[in-house]
């Protein structure tokens, strides 16, 4: 065999949080996996806030993701206990609870509302009158109308989390091809692998494509097996409490401000992560003057305070958005291709319940009941066999 052509059970393309957990997954059950990525542990990640926010980010017609929302926040605590263990890295989650908050009439009646629409679903979510959220949460603006208080929705670091599954995935036996996939290879109409832009060839019995916002347009997937991922930008900044200053917040604070969602993530570590745009701008990852003014001016709204703190970093970063909002996770109609993609802003929060889905989908061929709604061919004609 060539020296640059490797052989593997899997291979798994993009090394983001979902193409890392896929993969210390599948060799964690006995498959030899590798990895093609140039810069594994970074993408969306890298910029994301790590809210693990299922029952605050419920919107109407999403109730099939809230289940699976709802499994991998369950999931959370263990899943970061064993990466925490296998790797000796922390991950920062923390269970600390979210607050929504109204700032006017309108947002008011519109967050009334959306209580009535989770209490209706058995959620656990707690109105609370505008000097209650101000007992919780001191440095809310005095304006404040009311809120809901979801203890259940908590935060991780998601550069800590994709470094730890970086980590995790080299100690269980996962080989990284620094490397991007020039393009998958088939042969007679199945998936046998990718050849990478540095020449090095790799064949797989099964191939995972989990390259975010990249998944839509992979060379060799034929049109018809491609998944429907687009771009979805998304702009944050983020804050520094110094050492010393009492914290800000003790819990994510969120709310609608003039139609746009802002929130604040504080971190332990004193970082408060505010965020985020989200925009329809193809691949423009560019940070404006805009996207900063807007932020803070809302989340100024939410608390004053913040103008005071240092601003430590603008970032930009891709979600990679699907048709519902909702991942691929399965079969493609490509034989021996996967997909494990279209996370959107859920990605975070989802790493735990895709690692389990995906790993039992290529050691037993198929997916848990679960995630069958969640099938890739649920956008495309027909599935076929892995
Ligand atoms: C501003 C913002 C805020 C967010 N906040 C949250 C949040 O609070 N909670 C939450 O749950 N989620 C959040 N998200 C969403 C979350 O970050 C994403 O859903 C998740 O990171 C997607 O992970 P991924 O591994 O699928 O894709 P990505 O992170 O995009 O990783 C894809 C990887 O594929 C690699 N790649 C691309 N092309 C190729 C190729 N040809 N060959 C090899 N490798 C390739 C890239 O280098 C990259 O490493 C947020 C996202 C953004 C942008």
């Amino acid at each position: 065999m060539h020296p640059s052509h490797h052989r593997y059970d899997v291979l798994v393309v993009g090394g983001g949080i979902i193409g890392l957990v896929t993969a210390w997954r599948a060799a964690q059950r006995g498959l030899s996996t590798a990895v093609a990525d140039p810069a594994p542990g970074g993408g969306a990640a890298h910029v994301a806030a790590g809210m693990l926010a299922a029952v605050t980010e419920l919107q109407y017609g999403e109730q099939t993701l809230l289940e699976l929302n709802l499994a991998s926040a369950r999931r959370y605590p263990s899943f970061a206990a064993e990466l925490e263990d296998a790797t000796g890295l922390g991950l920062g989650y923390r269970p600390c609870g979210t607050l929504a908050v109204a700032l006017d009439a309108d947002d008011r009646a519109d967050l009334r509302e959306l209580h009535t629409f989770q209490t209706s679903l058995g959620l656990r979510s707690e109105w609370l009158s505008g000097r209650d959220c101000r007992r919780l949460e001191p440095m809310l603006a005095p304006g404040v109308r009311g809120g809901l208080r979801v203890d259940g929705d908590h935060q991780v670091d998601p550069r800590r989390l994709a470094a730890a599954l970086l980590r995790a995935a080299e100690l269980a036996g996962v080989v990284l091809h620094r490397s991007s996939a020039a393009r998958i290879e088939t042969v007679r109409d199945r998936a046998t692998g990718a050849v990478l832009d540095d020449g090095t060839m790799i064949t797989a019995g099964r191939t995972v494509l989990a390259t975010g916002s990249r998944s839509g347009g992979m060379p060799g997937v034929p049109e018809h097996a491609l998944p429907p991922v687009r771009p979805v930008k998304g702009q944050i900044l983020r804050l520094r409490v110094p050492p010393g200053h009492a914290p800000f917040l003790s819990r994510t604070v969120r709310a609608v401000v003039r139609g746009g969602h802002v929130y604040l993530v504080p971190r332990e570590n004193g970082e408060l992560v505010v965020g985020a745009t989200s925009e329809e701008l193809g691949w423009d990852t560019t940070v404006t003057a805009g996207g900063v003014y807007e932020l803070l001016r809302d989340a100024h709204e939410l608390v004053p305070g913040l103008t005071e703190l240092p601003l430590v970093e603008t970032l930009a970063g891709l979600r990679p958005g699907s048709p519902d909002n909702a991942p691929l996770l399965g079969r493609s109609a490509l034989p021996g291709l996967l997909l494990a993609t279209g996370h959107h802003r859920n990605g975070v929060l989802l790493t735990p319940v895709t690692g389990d889905i995906m790993a039992e989908l290529l050691t037993t061929g198929s997916v848990p009941e679960s995630a069958r709604p969640f099938s890739p061919t649920r956008f495309t004609l027909q599935e076929q066999p892995a």
